[in-house]
């Protein structure tokens, strides 16, 4: 084993936009664990909105390690694991399923009964236990930044997502928000050859939406106006599949506007608990209009985003920024300010 430090730190949520970096005795991997030096994470909308709830009913409950995009080296493994070796450079992905129940058995492993999520990215190190071990530790190849790497969570959620929509003969494509997983859709589409037209309120994001490759960008106002906005992108018809990546129930609402009749809609936004969106039976009825929900990633798009990245999928203008361990709380303020979309942290 390479001589390791005695401790290490890491940064804790302890409360609505309240982090801590603390420091720990570093661990020993127990058998079937092992120990990660992170080499990369990256902050993420859902980290933002984590901070400023201060917890996650699903993820995470405080004070807890926080963070869940990275890619590291492993720094030891613990007896009796098979699967990864002391030095391999992986990715490891923020959940595991149990692999057993309905759903994994299905290959829905995303609805897994018995999902396990993985917080601690934005630490130097980080005890891997032994089902993300099997279940959730990609390998990278030597080629691929670790910065790049930890793209591949979300990038999981996006190819995820376009597996479960109908993908075959919809040509234009729609993307409503430019955040950063908006931006991977319009990557991933237009690597797909599909015409993306990219919508959101803020300029410098529809920039790098081009850059990603949209065909066209549309400036919305926020207010009266933008559903004939949205159809403008498409002479005057609409799009065949919208995709929703922004999680607000108005937006929700506009996709739903803005699809041609037999289109798709994917609802890929997660909004808030409680909230509510409505849309026109009649059109849903009499357009056949297809509503589909995605959540999370499976093993199946998560190896799959691995090798879009390796194969130099670019996903780099959408990582913006770069902070230090102590700075996660400010990268997340300037995330909430709209000035960066995604920010580097290195330990
Ligand atoms: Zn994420
Ligand atoms: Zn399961």
């Amino acid at each position: 084993m390479t001589s390791l430090p005695a401790g290490f730190r890491a940064v804790y949520l302890v409360g609505r936009r309240r982090l801590e970096v603390r420091e720990a005795p570093l661990p020993r991997p127990g058998a079937g664990e092992i120990l990660l030096r992170i080499g990369a994470a990256t902050t993420c909308g859902t980290d933002l909105k984590v901070w400023q709830r201060g917890g996650h009913p699903r993820m995470l409950t405080v004070p807890c390690p926080f963070g869940h995009e990275m890619a590291g080296v492993v720094a030891a493994v613990g007896d009796a694991v098979k699967t990864v070796g002391e030095g391999a450079r992986v990715v490891v992905a923020n959940s595991a399923s149990c692999g057993e129940c309905t759903a994994c058995r299905a290959g829905h492993e995303n609805l897994c009964r018995d999902l396990v999520y993985l917080n601690g990215a934005f630490g130097e190190y980080l005890l891997i236990p032994e089902r993300f071990v099997l279940r959730s530790t990609y390998g990278i190849a030597p080629g691929l930044p670790l910065e790049l790497a930890t793209l591949a969570e979300p990038l999981a959620c996006v190819l995820h997502g376009l597996e479960v929509c109908a993908l075959d003969g919809r040509e234009g494509v729609l993307v409503l928000g430019a955040g950063p997983v908006g931006l991977m859709f319009v990557a991933v589409l237009a690597a797909r050859r599909r015409r993306v037209v990219l919508a959101d309120l803020i300029p410098r994001r529809l920039e790098v939406g081009r850059a990603l490759g949209a065909a066209e960008t549309i400036l919305l106002s926020g207010g009266e106006g933008d559903t004939e906005r949205l159809r403008g992108g498409f002479a005057g018809t609409g799009p065949e599949l919208v995709v929703e990546a922004t999680g607000h129930p108005p937006a929700w609402e506009a996709a739903i506007g803005a699809v041609v009749p037999g289109g798709e809609v994917l609802l890929f936004g997660g909004c808030l608990p409680g909230t509510t969106a409505s849309c026109d039976t009649h059109r849903l009825h009499y357009s056949e209009l297809t509503i589909r929900g995605a959540y999370h990633h499976r093993p199946a798009t998560f190896r799959q985003a691995v090798r879009s990245l390796e194969e130099g999928l670019d996903l780099g203008p959408i990582v913006d920024h770069q902070r230090p361990l102590d700075e996660v709380g400010d990268a997340l303020a300037a995330m909430e300010r709209r000035e960066i979309l995604k920010a580097v942290i290195r330990p």
